[in-house]
């Protein structure tokens, strides 16, 4: 066996699909169908967002999301603040059918797949993965099993932060279609954020991300999403008459990607990396670049052209600045998020133009110079 990529999500697939043909490749999950259920809010931003937001890629053509994949088009992004003040900004979006995205693309790879076969250990020394439906010793391992990775933890590199979210899928959602929701605040999402993404037809994935170090003593984010759903004044009006017919529960990664993503054979891609934009927990087209490099770097291995390490050099040239503006938002913003009233206040200093800015992972100069004021900003709110 030349490559095992284990764990088929958006990087495993996106691997997949860029492995050559005249390589021996299984790609090994755990699910019983690829994607399902959908543990993600499904949302990517188009292809012209997407050479704004990753400026650095040689090629956008993995942006070119086929009208099948889609399942509404959004224009608009509106940031909600605690007081109800809403930042309305530009963004255009695919909500995407993301189970249907990763059968399609693992299928057309034509590499084989086994389901139900769960990564039961990994031996760094010997290199061999222990799975449910038997040992493999590939000379190439993939490591794409997502952000509770198993041999992230069996080669000692398992120590991002993590944040925990939880997801409804509910129908009868009364909201503008055109538009993404994004809510921050303690009542309801401490230490991330609330969101409805109108999937089209009245049906949306209505979820929060959730830190219980942000939070009240005593509330979790079960009680924190029904909070949304049933009595948060600012979504009440969309979700009066809405039911939920779906849950999911998982994480997410918030940090910055590991320090090294080959070891020996080894390659970590997408979740299992913490490669993410953290400040808003995107980590979809991210998986979809690492996973696109990793592939073309091992067909390159395989060639005897280059070495495996080639990988964690192409991706961070052309991702990781934007994953440390990204980190760094997400700093300043957990500094503030502790009290809604200054949170409302330290909002007061930002526009729309920011706002757009921000939510692109650029950091508006005031945000640059700010973690100097803060300290004195506290005094005086
Ligand atoms: C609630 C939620 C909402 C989100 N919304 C968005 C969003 O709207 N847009 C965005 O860009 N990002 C979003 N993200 C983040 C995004 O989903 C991930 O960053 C991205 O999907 C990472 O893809 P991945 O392939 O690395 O991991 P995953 O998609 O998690 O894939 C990992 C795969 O490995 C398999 N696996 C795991 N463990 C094992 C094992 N032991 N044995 C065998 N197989 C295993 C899993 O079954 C899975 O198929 C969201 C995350 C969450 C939790």
């Amino acid at each position: 066996m030349d490559v095992v990529v284990a764990g088929i999500g958006i990087a495993g697939a996106f691997t997949l699909n860029a492995l050559s043909s005249s390589l021996d490749v299984v790609g090994i999950d755990k699910r019983e169908k690829l994607g399902y259920p959908v543990e993600c809010g499904e949302i990517i931003p188009t292809k012209k967002e997407m050479k704004i937001l990753l400026p650095d890629l040689d090629d956008y053509s993995l942006f070119d999301i086929p009208k099948r994949y889609e399942s509404n088009r959004t224009k608009e992004m509106h940031f909600i603040l605690p007081n109800g003040k809403t930042f309305e900004v530009d963004f255009d979006m695919h909500v995407i059918r993301r189970d249907e995205m990763i059968q399609d693309i693992a299928r057309k790879s034509g590499h084989k797949v086994l389901l139900k076969t769960r990564i039961v250990d990994y031996d760094k020394n010997s290199s061999e993965l222990r799975t449910t439906n038997g040992v493999f010793s590939p000379e190439v391992l993939v490591a794409s099993d997502g952000a509770n990775s198993k041999i992230a933890k069996k080669v000692g590199v398992w120590r991002y932060e993590l944040s925990p979210a939880k997801q409804y899928l509910m129908r009868n959602v009364e909201c503008d279609e055109d538009v993404i929701y994004m809510y921050i605040g303690k009542k309801i999402a401490a230490g991330g954020y609330a969101w409805i993404i109108p999937k089209g037809n009245g049906l949306a994935n209505v979820g929060i991300g959730f830190r219980k170090e942000y939070a009240e003593k005593g509330d979790n984010i079960h009680k924190a999403l029904d909070r949304f759903v049933k009595d948060y004044p600012y979504s009440k009006e969309f979700l009066k008459n809405a039911e939920v017919f779906g849950k999911i529960g998982a994480v997410v990664p918030i940090d910055l990607p590991l320090e090294k993503t080959v070891y020996d054979n080894v390659l970590f891609v997408g979740d299992s990396a913490s490669m993410i934009i953290s400040h808003v927990g995107a980590g979809i087209p991210i998986s979809m670049v690492a996973g696109n490099i990793a592939g073309r770097i091992i067909n390159e291995y395989f060639d005897g052209s280059v070495e495996l390490e080639k990988y964690d050099l192409f991706w961070r040239e052309r991702m990781l600045d934007v994953m440390k503006n990204a980190y760094f938002i997400k700093k300043l913003w957990d500094g503030i998020s502790k009290n809604d009233e200054k949170l409302v206040k330290y909002f007061k200093l930002v526009n729309n133009k920011d706002m757009g800015l921000i939510l692109r992972s650029k950091i508006p100069f005031k945000l640059k110079v700010a973690k100097y004021f803060i300290p004195v900003l506290n005094l005086i709110f």
